[in-house]
């Protein structure tokens, strides 16, 4: 069995390893603060663990003062790592001041002789600011629950250690120790501090790189011009066979794009492509969805079709879309769109069919004059007001 000392070399060797490599992980994406924090944070951890093992052999009290010092001084930069983890800057200010309590007092009852006051007070800070670190993470768990509660549950069972550590020294009334406390809850937090720290530094990782995929993944599926789901998103969220009745398909295609283009210039048509997907999501129901496909050509999953509200729906968009100002350097713009819309089967149509019937219709709707929508080969009238010209 490994001695108490050796113990706690090994924990300090433990913090120092995982502070490099949170600090080799920040050098390489800078912007991901929370790593250097973190990385700070466990070399001061390692300090006071080294700091202590100084004090078992040498119990000075300038010494105990600078490792309690240490303690909730590393703590408190993993908890504003954390903080930092999920944009809560505003943390640090509230960690400072707790922090400075907890020196104050420990120094303060380190220098009158009561040490072992002081290690109970070190203890209540330390249980503190690790139950305020799990909260932290518990807050936002909805974004990994598994990570999370296993996060939650580590900084919980180390909190317990340091709280049974403190309670150990307040039940044998240790006011005053004159050395370093050696009990067996010295023993298991410090076993305990060694096992969770290598999860601790482990499972942020693992989540920073979940988050940077989960981004990357939603940058993949996003149209950014419009901010609407490109085609990608539409072919994955609909895999084969998924249109039964209650879904249907609407395919919106700008009137005339072209000429808007040349008239007023590209970035003016980049402006009527926002608008109309600003409008597209003005009229989004609970579970409808809004798709740029490519180009001027959107698209509108409905579900629970009910009624005549896909037609209805489709033509609110077009009056809707056909009545608003765009204001570009060249003047007031206006401009139109066709809509064609396919419905789903009992027999289950795949995206693609629905594309290409939904096309179809669209087509239909070009060929009778553009500005309105065709609902399986039946042209409804076209919206009012017709496309100014500067
Ligand atoms: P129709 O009424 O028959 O649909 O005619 P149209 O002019 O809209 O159709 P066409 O397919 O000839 O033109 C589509 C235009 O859309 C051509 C292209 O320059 C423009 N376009 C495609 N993507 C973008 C974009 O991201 N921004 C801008 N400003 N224009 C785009
Ligand atoms: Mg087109
Ligand atoms: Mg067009």
């Amino acid at each position: 069995m490994l001695d108490y000392q050796s113990l706690l070399l090994a924990a300090a060797l433990s913090g120092i390893c995982l502070s490099v490599t949170m600090l080799v992980i920040w050098s390489a994406m800078r912007q991901s603060h929370y790593f250097l924090t973190a990385s700070v944070g466990l070399i001061v951890i390692a300090a006071h663990v080294i700091a202590f093992w100084r004090y078992t052999n040498d119990p000075q009290p300038w010494i105990g003062a600078l490792l309690m010092a240490l303690l909730p001084s590393g703590f408190a930069l993993v908890l504003v790592a954390a903080g930092q983890f999920y944009g809560h800057i505003d943390i640090a200010r509230r960690v400072l001041a707790v922090v400075a309590a907890s020196v104050l007092s420990t120094t303060f009852l380190m220098m009158v002789g009561l040490d072992g006051v002081a290690f109970m007070v070190e203890y209540a800070f330390a249980t503190v600011l690790l139950i305020w670190v799990g909260w932290v993470f518990w807050q936002a768990r909805e974004e990994f629950p598994a990570l999370i509660t296993l996060m939650t549950v580590l900084f919980a069972i180390c909190a317990m250690s340091f709280a049974l550590c403190g309670l150990v020294l307040l039940l044998n009334g240790s006011w005053v120790l004159g050395k370093a406390p050696d009990n067996w809850a010295e023993r298991v937090n410090i076993i305990v501090s060694v096992a969770c720290l290598t999860a601790l530094g482990a499972l942020p990782m693992t989540m920073h790189n979940l988050r940077v995929a989960a981004r990357h993944r939603n940058e993949a599926l996003t149209d950014p011009l419009t901010g609407l789901q490109n085609r990608r998103a539409l072919v994955d969220s609909y895999p084969d066979k998924a249109f039964g009745e209650e879904l249907a398909v609407v395919m919106f295609d700008l009137d005339h794009f072209k000429s808007t283009n040349d008239a007023y210039g590209h970035s003016a048509g980049d402006e009527v492509l926002k608008r109309f997907a600003d409008v597209m999501r003005m009229h989004l129901r609970a579970g409808d969805s809004a798709f740029r496909l490519g180009g001027e050509e959107f698209a509108l999953v409905i579900a629970r079709v009910e009624g005549n509200y896909v037609e209805a729906a489709a033509r609110n968009i077009l009056a809707d879309f056909a009545g608003q100002d765009i204001h570009t350097q060249v003047g007031v713009l206006r401009c139109t769109v066709s809509a064609g819309v396919a419905f789903g089967s009992m027999k289950k149509a795949t995206l693609s069919e629905m594309l290409t019937r939904a096309d179809r219709a669209l087509y239909q709707a070009k060929r009778a004059g553009r500005n309105r929508v065709v609902v399986d080969g039946w042209i409804t009238e076209p919206t009012r007001r017709p496309a100014l010209r500067a």
